[in-house]
Order: C-alpha cells, then sequence, then structure tokens
C-alpha cells in the first residue's frame, strides 16, 4: 500500500501538481486504476511499468516489515511509516526530476510540525516542543538560505570568468531551492538542537559521495575542472541522514 502510495504520487505530481489519473510515461495513454494498482503494463503501447516503480514495491514492503519488527525509538510505529512514506515520495521525486514541489513541501511542514511536536514535547510538554520544533525549523531554512547565497555568489563569479574566458553561462546553481526548503522541513521535524546532527551527517555523506563521483569522473577521463563543476543533488544525502538518525540510530 505504501509503496503504490509513493510510486502513485511519484507518478502523477511531478506533471499535473495534483492528484489526477495516472498515465503511461512513453505513450500519455491514461491507465486504469485497476491496472495502475496492479503493476500491470501500459494497454495502449505495451511498454512495463520502469525499474523505479518495482524497486520502491520492494522497497516500502522490505523497509515496513524491519520497522515495524523493530520500531524507531524516536516517533514509534504509525509516525515513522508515514514519514517513510514521505522520503520516499520527496526523494524519487528529487532524483528524478531534481524537484521539490509545493505540496509536497506543505504537506512536509505539517507532517515536520507534528513530528518534532511528538520528539520534545514528550518529556517537556506540548509548548515547549512546538518550541523547539518551529526554531529547529526555523535553523534548518535559515542556513541552507545562507549556503544558498554563498553558492549561488560563487556561481555568479564563475560565469562571470567563463563569459571573459568566451565560454557560455551555464546557468547551474550549486545548491537548489529546493535543499532550503528540505531543511526547514527536516528542522522542523528534529527540532532544535537535534537538526545539526542531519545537517552535519548530510554534508559528511554529500562531501565523501561528492569525492567518490569526481573520481569516478576523471576515471572516466573528464577534465578535472568539468568534474568538479557538475551538480550534485544534496537533498539526498540529508534524508538519508534524517533516515538514519529517526530510525537506525539509537
Ligand atoms: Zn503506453
Amino acid at each position: 500500500m505504501g509503496g503504490l502510495f509513493i510510486n502513485y504520487l511519484s507518478d502523477v505530481l511531478p506533471h499535473t501538481r495534483r492528484l489526477s489519473q495516472p498515465a503511461c510515461p512513453n505513450c500519455q495513454t491514461s491507465f486504469s486504476w485497476a491496472a495502475y494498482l496492479t503493476l500491470r503494463a501500459c494497454a495502449s503501447c505495451k511498454k512495463r511499468r520502469g525499474l523505479r516503480t518495482w524497486l520502491v514495491q520492494i522497497l516500502t514492503v522490505a523497509s515496513f516489515t524491519y520497522f515495524w519488527l523493530f520500531p524507531s525509538k524516536l516517533v514509534g510505529i504509525p509516525l515513522g511509516l508515514i514519514i517513510l512514506i514521505y522520503f520516499g515520495i520527496i526523494t524519487v521525486i528529487d532524483l528524478e526530476h531534481r524537484l521539490i514541489l509545493h505540496p509536497t513541501s506543505i504537506a512536509g511542514a505539517f507532517l515536520g510540525l507534528i513530528t518534532g511536536t511528538f520528539i520534545h514535547g514528550r518529556e517537556n510538554g506540548l509548548l515547549i516542543g512546538v518550541g523547539k520544533s518551529l526554531l529547529g525549523g526555523l535553523f534548518g531554512f535559515a542556513i541552507m538560505l545562507i549556503f544558498h547565497q554563498l553558492a549561488r555568489l560563487f556561481t555568479r563569479s564563475r560565469a562571470r570568468r567563463r563569459q571573459a574566458a568566451g565560454q557560455e553561462d551555464d546557468g547551474e546553481d550549486a545548491l537548489g531551492d529546493a535543499d532550503v526548503i528540505l531543511l526547514g522541513v527536516l528542522g522542523l521535524m528534529f527540532g532544535w538542537p537535534l537538526i545539526w546532527d542531519v545537517l552535519l551527517l548530510g554534508i559528511v555523506l554529500g562531501g565523501v559521495f561528492g569525492f567518490l563521483f569526481v573520481i569516478a569522473q576523471l576515471l572516466q577521463r573528464r577534465s578535472p575542472g568539468e568534474a568538479l563543476m557538475a551538480p550534485l543533488p544534496y537533498g539526498p544525502y540529508f534524508v538519508a541522514s534524517a533516515f538514519y538518525f529517526l530510525f537506525l540510530f539509537l
């Protein structure tokens, strides 16, 4: 069920921004709900469902089973499973479209506020719980906004140098707005000061995998400049970090 939901939202939201009838990515023919939910191939062009559809199904069933048996000590079973679904949707959409959408951001902010209040409110009472959640959200949002602005300055000066060298501006942003929103959501979810841990681990993960990525690019004989400048999505690393602290830590 959870896997179907993740696949459904990942299929329709980036294209229509609303809960619409899913359509075949190959020929745009709408799926019937029965065919869509039973993962059958497209009736019109016979193209089978993508690898991601199956991967998400398998991973969701496996992780639901695992976290049912070994629930998160921080958030418990029901909230934990909702968060898993949310992480699944934003990760798939981020990886496939490099995009964070308003509906998922708003839903995430609510989910984050509830989770943060739950985590911090259990011992300290509702008011302090809400306060810590909001403070974490503000911190996550602000710190990412600062990173983002610095990255933008860096990209601009690079664009000027490229123009001076007669090359075209590639118009790439080193860090996306998506990450600012994501860190705001994770900040609400973890609250202050736990958001620090999520932020730092996310940066470390991004750094390690970014380094491996650059090495891989160099091995494929790209020029060092090109390899260093390839844009890296940071969102999945922060989600992985949040996942670790919610479900595997403790
Ligand atoms: Zn089709």
